[in-house]
């Protein structure tokens, strides 16, 4: 699982904009402080399966730790399942606010910096 780019430029339309225009944290309209600028944020919520990373982990320690044999010789199980899928509007003034969003911002620079290549965060 990586952070993932995605398309730089997307236009909203006025029904769209409707639909996401209340900041999800502070319930004001997005630009209630004068900043023409707001985020949406996709927040994805997975469960570990944690008996499949056990038989996975109990594969690598018979193949003498080596991950990449293991990976090969595994059944190549589901290791975590989407459990819920959201996108939410905030505003500028709370992501400022807002530690979580900071650690965001914090990683699109990563992203960016890589050139979108490369993975910021893996469960490798
Ligand atoms: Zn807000």
């Amino acid at each position: 699982m990586t952070a993932t780019r995605h398309e730089r430029r997307e236009s909203v339309k006025q029904d769209e904009l409707a639909k996401v225009m209340y900041c999800g944290v502070c319930g004001k309209v997005v630009n209630h402080d004068g900043m023409p600028l707001f985020y949406r944020v996709r927040v994805q919520r997975y469960g570990l399966d944690v008996n499949a990373l056990k038989r996975q982990q109990g594969l690598t320690m018979m193949m003498s730790g080596h991950h990449a044999l293991a990976r090969i010789m595994g059944p190549d199980e589901d290791m975590a399942t989407r459990m819920s899928d959201h996108e939410v509007t905030v505003c500028e003034s709370c992501s400022h606010d807002t530690t979580m969003m900071g650690v965001l911002a914090a990683a699109w620079k990563d992203e960016d910096e890589n050139g979108g290549e490369e993975p910021i965060a893996s469960q490798d």
